[in-house]
């Protein structure tokens, strides 16, 4: 026991001298800190984290004090994680059922509340107490570091600013590095992203992956500007890989995707510059297990990622299902850095639609569809069925509809084997339907494709 309560302390003074660097906001000197990590410091600093953690869980957060095992009062420091498997999940549906059951700071203690729009289980509340905030922006900082930013960059932030808090978090965060931001919010026209990019030599752009693919569509930046454009942050939806190429192409820099979630206290990792998965950061520990047994996969199986945070005061979660799907990437990444990595979502799992005979689709398979169609600015496919058949309703933003765009939209439709399959052999399937909209719904995350269908459960 003794030797633990020693371990931890020294733990905790290694965390304090990397609290105070954070702070300082003195770059180089957290670079150098990170890089000196290794598995075993990491491990060492994850169980130091967990034990204090489950702690306040059990004493604390009315959701989960009469849900812990027995085995948790007797937690040994050597054998901590061992307890994660014997922990109970948490499901998306439980935390907007009742946020405030999950509270686990007096309510004047919390400092900031968003919410959070996912695709099931409706709204949720995120609470976060001051240390949390802290916390936020030490993932946040690490994953810019990891992308290179530095404080000479010019930010610009096109993301939706409002209640899902991500761009007001990078904000606070770029403001606390003394990097001088832009927050142009997605509420300016591209035209006006451009003047902006060009008059003050932005050299990074924050936003979501499809507003950001958006602008570089729209925009036709001078060479000067390109060669000034160091890197593009983009989070909150996936990136097709091949939006990536024409984002770096037509924009300049270098594209780095961050995964986060905000029930979990925003970011669970980001892309080095080897861009091989996100490197997972150190205050959530992760898991992958089969959506259906729950069991844990093996090393490099797909499943469905599992999140328990760390060090969370206001809201820890314990378990929490994302229902996104990935897998763990086995090996050291060439850039170093010894934190875990995880590879690019597959799709959600609840993003994921069957249509027709039992194809199971994400909406990637229809951005892959049609994105070499520069006259669709943007769509979004409703599902729903007509003739005891699926039918598809693509919604498609267009600078010139015509006839003969649908006709080719809908064309494009049959170049998926499986999509010609389901209409002309199975029957399974309706011809696609095309109407043109003139602007997309309202909000910072939109689905692809909204199923409307009624299923008996
Ligand atoms: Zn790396």
């Amino acid at each position: 026991m003794a030797f633990d309560n020693l371990l931890s302390f020294i733990i905790k003074n290694r965390l304090e001298k990397m609290r105070k660097l954070l702070l300082e906001s003195d770059l180089i000197s957290i670079q150098k800190q990170i890089e000196k990590y290794d598995y075993k410091k990491l491990q060492l600093v994850k169980k130091y984290h967990l034990i204090n953690g489950l702690n306040h869980v059990v004493k604390n957060s009315p959701y989960y004090k009469d849900k812990m095992p027995p085995q948790i009062k007797d937690l040994k420091f050597d054998n901590a994680l061992a307890i994660i498997p014997k922990l109970p999940f948490t499901t998306s549906a439980e935390v907007s059922k009742d946020s405030e059951q999950f509270l686990a700071i007096p309510k004047e203690d919390v400092v900031n509340i968003h919410f959070t729009y996912g695709t099931t289980g409706g709204k949720k509340t995120i609470y976060n107490s001051k240390k949390d905030m802290e916390q936020i922006n030490n993932s946040y900082t690490l994953g810019f570091l990891n992308c290179g930013i530095e404080k000479t960059d010019i930010a610009q932030l096109v993301y939706s600013f409002g209640v899902w808090g991500l761009a007001e978090n990078i904000q606070r965060v770029l403001l606390n590095l003394g990097i001088i931001t832009l927050s142009t919010g997605n509420y300016v026209n591209f035209q006006e992203q451009q003047q902006f990019i060009e008059k003050f030599g932005t050299t990074v752009i924050f936003g979501t992956p499809s507003y950001v693919y958006n602008l570089a569509s729209e925009c036709d930046l001078p060479q000067k500007s390109k060669d000034k454009m160091k890197a593009i942050l983009v989070g909150g939806e996936g990136l097709p890989e091949h939006r990536r190429t024409i984002i770096e192409e037509r924009l300049g820099g270098e594209v780095y995707i961050n995964y986060g979630l905000n029930e979990v206290g925003g970011g669970i990792g980001s892309e080095c510059k080897i861009h091989k998965g996100y490197h997972v950061f150190p205050s959530v520990h992760v898991e992958i297990v089969n959506p259906k047994t729950r069991e844990p996969v093996d090393i490099e199986e797909y499943g469905e990622l599992v999140v328990t945070t760390l060090n969370r005061e206001a809201m820890p979660l314990i378990r929490y299902r994302t229902g996104d799907m990935t897998r763990l990437i086995d090996g050291d990444c060439d850039c170093g850095l010894k934190l875990p990595r995880i590879d690019y979502l597959k799709g959600r799992a609840d993003d994921k639609v069957v249509i027709g005979a039992a194809e199971k689709y994400y909406p990637i398979n229809f951005d892959l569809l049609f994105d070499p169609m520069p006259e669709i600015k943007d769509y979004w496919i409703e599902i729903s069925t007509r003739n005891e058949k699926d039918a598809l309703l693509v919604h498609v933003l267009a600078d010139k509809p015509s006839k003969k765009l649908e006709q080719k939209i809908i064309e494009k439709f049959y170049t998926m084997d499986s999509i010609k399959i389901d209409i002309e052999t199975t029957k399974t399937l309706n011809v696609p339907e095309v109407v043109f909209i003139d602007k997309l719904p309202k909000g910072g995350k939109r689905r692809r494709l909204v199923d409307k269908r009624k299923f008996l459960k």
